[in-house]
């Protein structure tokens, strides 16, 4: 990956260039969704531009992983449950955890909503081992 230090900026992935990409993006029937983040990025691992359901669901992935690894120490921001049940948006907030292999696992307890990500390492929103992350507080 080529992983330049400098640019951790959060909107650096809004002006990557135009791909599309959209696979495996089922999962609304209470199935793990079980997802690879680089199956989501551009050759700079940027978000690549694609569909609006995927790429919903890969600001959602990417939201996940910057908010767990910002700061291991701290309480985890709240992360709203991305599902619309009813077209409305589900009231829940998400559980994530690690699991082996560095998997971060959520579930909204709300809708039951799950998946599991994975190859989110090194990549922009991976600011476990960023100490110029974003801002992140010493
Ligand atoms: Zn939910």
């Amino acid at each position: 990956m080529a992983a330049s230090a400098g640019g951790r900026d959060a909107s650096v992935e809004l002006l990557c260039g135009v791909r599309v990409i959209a696979e495996s993006l089922s999962g609304d029937n209470g199935s793990m969704l079980i997802t690879d983040l680089q199956h989501f990025l551009d050759e700079r691992g940027c978000i690549a531009p694609m569909p609006g359901p995927a790429r919903r669901l890969a600001e959602f992935l990417t939201h996940v992983v910057a908010t767990i690894t910002h700061d291991l120490d701290e309480p985890m921001a709240p992360i709203r449950c991305r599902r619309r049940p009813g077209h409305k948006p589900c009231a829940g907030f998400l559980e994530v955890q690690f699991g082996e292999e560095f998997e971060i696992f959520w579930i909204c307890p709300q809708c039951l909503d799950e998946g599991v990500i994975r190859g989110w390492e090194d990549t922009f929103w991976d600011l476990m081992f960023s100490p110029q992350g974003e801002g992140v507080p010493i």
